[in-house]
């Protein structure tokens, strides 16, 4: 399945269907994804129609009661061997991710290795889900009485994914959802979709049956039609606030996970490695163009190291290679396309209009932004208060700690934060003050394990992707009581 999907020779145009009912459907009406740094078509897929979307609903809705007998085992199975071979093919898929969407050969090497751990971490997930025996006896109307719990698949799971990480996001969604016992409908981003059906394919190819995983392209009209539909228990969405909250309103009462944008702060203190610090911003902050809801944006350094900072981190910022992410040497490729690399330039012009300076970058080819490393841009910048999700990282000066981290928390977002300290009370200050889902000390706000819980507050949403969690999302608690037992 795999090898039909993934061409290599590099002027291919790969070709993807749609999966509906287990069948790639070919022909219909195709969408060309012109690859932003190659500038020539790389993919092109089906766009599902309303027939296809029917069918993939009815087929979800008689399907699920097949995926919930499956045994733990063989889910489990299914995808430890899907986890081997992602290793295995990591090159080819890396590949689409970097003629697809302009991420770097390391990047997207990176992003498959994660795609092998997610699929291995849920597999152990699948084989820990229980339930409990309850303590009834306690109250007097509970004694003569036993109850149990265990958790049940919620049935048709609905993923909907973003662009900047599509195979690691599809895999999260997908595979948790499996492993709980679900059927699940996705709808990949427009720009992604070779690298999406390379995801399914590995599952398909690794035993997964064809009840389990349906994969509808197209845009957001796709997506909203099938949040709507009475067929969808839940919904794992991954998007901008505003596609968020669209999905939102389509789905009514239904279950929703909601992991949204973000505008991610790192804080600096007096007593920190400035060099270590000033490195490791630099990788994550360009690392993948910055399209990651993590990735570094704000930069806030204790004047007394500011201009340390400043030079250490435009160096090493200059050091990156920017160029063909095709190319394995290649730290930063392009962004997903022309007019996000243009938002990106027009919000540092902004800022350095309202008195910002550039120390590096700043400048547009095509849809890539050089790294662009911007002091002290005023606070209500966009390049500040929005999400940039791009290769432009601001670094702000800060005077007392307290004051930072309610600067930190000015903030409509909240989702991850870095701070390099080795002062332990403020690492439980900020842990505890921080408005956010997770804090990453000695490392910056761009860092993450799979198994690890994830997720924001506020407008950055409100699940927690990681499997354990969301095999909590993906079943719901069923009890049995024993009346006289
Ligand atoms: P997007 O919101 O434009 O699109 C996300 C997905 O939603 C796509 O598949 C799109 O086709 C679909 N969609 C669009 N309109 C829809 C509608 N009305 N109903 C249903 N689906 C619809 O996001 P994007 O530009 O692809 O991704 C970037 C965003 O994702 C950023 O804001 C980033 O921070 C966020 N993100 C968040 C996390 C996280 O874990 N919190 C991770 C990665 C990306």
């Amino acid at each position: 399945m795999l090898d039909n999907l993934i061409r290599t020779a590099p002027t291919d145009v790969v070709e993807v269907g749609c999966l509906v009912a287990g069948e790639w459907l070919a022909g219909g009406t195709r969408a060309e994804r012109i690859g932003p740094w190659a500038r020539r078509a790389v993919s092109t897929a089906r766009q599902a129609d309303g027939g296809d979307v029917r069918a993939a609903l009815a087929y979800a809705r008689g399907g699920a009661k097949a995926v919930a007998r499956m045994s733990p085992a063989a889910r489990a199975g299914v995808l430890e061997r899907a986890a081997a071979t992602a290793l295995e093919r990591r090159e080819e898929l890396a590949r689409l991710l970097a003629l697809e969407l302009g991420k770097p050969l390391k990047d997207g090497l990176g992003e498959i290795d994660r795609v092998a751990d997610t699929f291995a971490v849920c597999a152990a997930e699948a084989r820990r889900i229980g339930g409990e025996v309850l303590p009834v006896a306690g109250w007097a109307r509970g004694v003569g009485n036993t109850a149990f719990t265990h958790r049940a698949p919620v049935g048709v799971a609905l993923a909907i994914t973003p662009f900047n990480a599509p195979a690691n996001l599809l895999a999260h969604k997908l595979a948790a959802a499996f492993a709980a016992g679900n059927t699940t409908i996705v709808k990949p981003p427009p720009q992604g979709p070779a690298s999406s059906a390379g995801v399914v394919a590995l599952l398909l190819d690794a035993g997964m049956p064809a009840e389990a995983v349906q994969l509808l392209h197209g845009d957001g009209r796709v997506g909203a039609e099938l949040c709507a539909a009475p067929e969808v228990g839940v919904i794992s969405f991954t998007g901008s606030v505003a596609t968020g909250a669209a999905v939102a309103r389509a789905a009514g009462a239904k279950r929703l996970v909601m992991e949204l944008g973000g505008n991610a702060a790192t804080i600096v203190c007096e007593d920190a490695d400035v060099g270590a610090a000033a490195r490791i911003c630099a990788r994550t902050g360009y690392s993948n163009s910055g399209q990651s809801c993590i990735s570094v944006q704000r930069v806030y350094v204790h004047r007394d190291r500011y201009e340390e900072f400043l030079d250490a981190f435009t160096g090493e910022v200059e050091r990156l290679a920017v160029g063909d992410p095709l190319d394995p040497a290649t730290d930063v490729g392009s962004m997903v396309d022309d007019d996000a690399a243009e938002r990106v330039v027009m919000w540092v012009d902004e800022a350095v209009a309202a008195g910002a300076r550039v120390t590096t970058g700043g400048q547009r080819d095509g849809a890539t932004v050089t790294p662009t490393v911007v002091a002290s841009p005023p606070a209500q910048a966009r390049l500040v208060r929005d999400e940039v999700f791009g290769a432009a990282v601001s670094v702000l000066p800060y005077d007392d700690f307290q004051g930072v981290l309610t600067t930190c928390n000015d903030s409509r977002y909240g989702l991850q934060a870095g701070l390099f300290t080795y002062d332990v009370r403020r690492v439980v200050t900020a842990w505890r003050e921080l408005e956010v889902g997770g804090l990453v000390v000695n490392g910056s706000s761009n860092f993450r394990l799979d198994h690890v819980p994830f997720g924001g507050v506020k407008d950055s949403g409100f699940g927690r992707e990681s499997p354990r969690w969301m095999i909590d999302d993906y079943t719901v608690v069923k009890t049995l009581m024993l009346r006289g037992m």
